[in-house]
């Protein structure tokens, strides 16, 4: 027998918040923990663009034959151009390849098995802090773990002089896990500025940045917030970037993502890719094909591309007035603390500065589910639940 003596996993500190509320009877309830859109109405509705695609999809159609180790060409060519545009010197170089994997987390654990496979590299830097995943993806793939600074809690902003500093200290070939923008949990990004000194430091201290790319579209707009990858890219010689359309595409339960490499040539990249080919194939022998080919059809079709910007649109300017409304409403329910900051943060999360304990109050006595981080989903909030949230906070402070 070897299952007697396995011991309890604990809880996900995000999904395990997930299985608590849906036990949770209480009717007012809110899940303000797992990252994921809903509308005014509180639904996650499937997009129309994707709607549209999928008809387009079931109509024509014609095999489910196994996709090759890489998945759907159109699909890694539409990546590419998302990530680094579509004149990119990068891609017309040859110097960028792209995988499609399940999701971000897939893309991820695939970036981190091949570069513990095939090269000496064996760290990776992650910001501290970071979206909870990420230590457990990069754990479990065997790579050793660092943290640099990034928050500073009493001024609610990035910290970029201890995060320098701190990635003074990688040595050459070290992994730098980058949030390309919309940073999980703090919501607070680099400027290009910043983004430019990063860049410069991995370029001389041959630093391999990994960009973690789960937002695009969220911040201020698909270009715009791809500012810092490219940036980063005009400046190093190699990357990978682990890319998600969950969020930007609303295919949360398709997962669809991407990795993508890129080296400093055609030739490196070629070889490269078949070892990140042979990582896939040991691991899930090729991608599902359905997420793929729902992406695929969009951005390769004019209108259904337009309708896709509008509706990414739409989500990203229901978050900017949550953000507002949240703020206006904790000062109308007597708060005096300044929440101001939560305005100028990007993307689906808040870092509310909230702690354990008023966290576990939170849940326990009003029913309104937050990260014991003090991550609130913006993306959860609605004008209705609003006031509940906001009066609960106000008991807790
Ligand atoms: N990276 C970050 C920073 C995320 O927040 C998420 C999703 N919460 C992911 C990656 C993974 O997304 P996916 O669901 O596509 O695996």
């Amino acid at each position: 027998m070897i299952f007697s003596q396995i011991t309890a996993a604990p809880a996900d500190p995000i999904l395990g918040l997930t299985e608590a509320f849906k036990a949770d009877p209480r009717t007012d309830k809110v899940n303000l923990g797992v990252g994921i859109y809903k509308d005014e109405a509180g639904q996650t509705p499937v997009l129309k663009s994707v709607k549209l695609a999928e008809a387009k999809l079931l109509e024509e159609e014609k095999t489910k034959s196994y996709l090759g180790i890489e998945g759907v060409a159109l699909y890694n060519q539409a990546v590419q151009q998302l990530l680094f545009g579509k004149d990119s010197a990068i891609i017309a170089a040859g110097r960028a390849v792209t995988a499609q994997a399940p999701g971000g987390t897939g893309s991820l654990r695939v970036a981190a098995e091949f570069v513990l496979s095939n090269t000496d590299s064996k760290t990776i830097w992650i910001s501290n802090p970071t979206w909870a995943n990420h230590k457990n993806i990069f754990e479990t793939a065997g790579l050793e773990i660092k943290e640099y600074s990034y928050y500073q809690a009493e001024t609610h902003d990035l910290d970029f002089d201890a995060m320098m500093t701190d990635l003074q200290q990688a040595s050459e070939g070290d992994l730098v896990l980058l949030h390309g923008c919309c940073h999980n949990p703090t919501g607070i990004d680099l400027n290009i500025n910043q983004w430019q000194q990063v860049a410069k430091l991995c370029a001389e201290k041959g630093l391999v940045p990994l960009f973690d790319f789960a937002y695009q579209g969220f911040g201020t707009g698909i270009e715009e917030d791809a500012q810092g990858l490219r940036a980063v890219a005009a400046m190093v010689p190699e990357l990978l970037v682990a890319n998600s359309f969950s969020k930007n595409f609303g295919l949360y339960n398709e997962r669809i993502g991407a990795v993508t490499l890129v080296a400093k040539d055609s030739e490196c990249a070629a070889r490269a890719f078949s070892q990140v080919k042979r990582t896939i194939r040991a691991n899930y022998s090729n991608p599902p094909a359905h997420g793929a080919m729902i992406v695929s059809t969009i951005l390769n079709d004019g209108e259904l591309n337009a309708l896709w910007q509008q509706e990414l649109t739409e989500m990203r300017q229901r978050i900017a007035s949550m953000r507002t409304l949240f703020v206006e409403s904790l000062k109308a329910e007597g708060v005096d603390r300044d929440f101001s900051f939560i305005s100028r943060q990007n993307g689906m999360f808040s870092f509310s500065g909230l702690n354990k304990e008023q966290v576990a109050r939170l849940k326990d006595e009003f029913g309104v589910y937050i990260v014991g981080s003090g991550r609130i989903s913006v993306a959860g909030m609605t004008k209705t639940n609003m006031p509940v949230i906001c009066k609960a906070i106000a008991k807790v402070l």
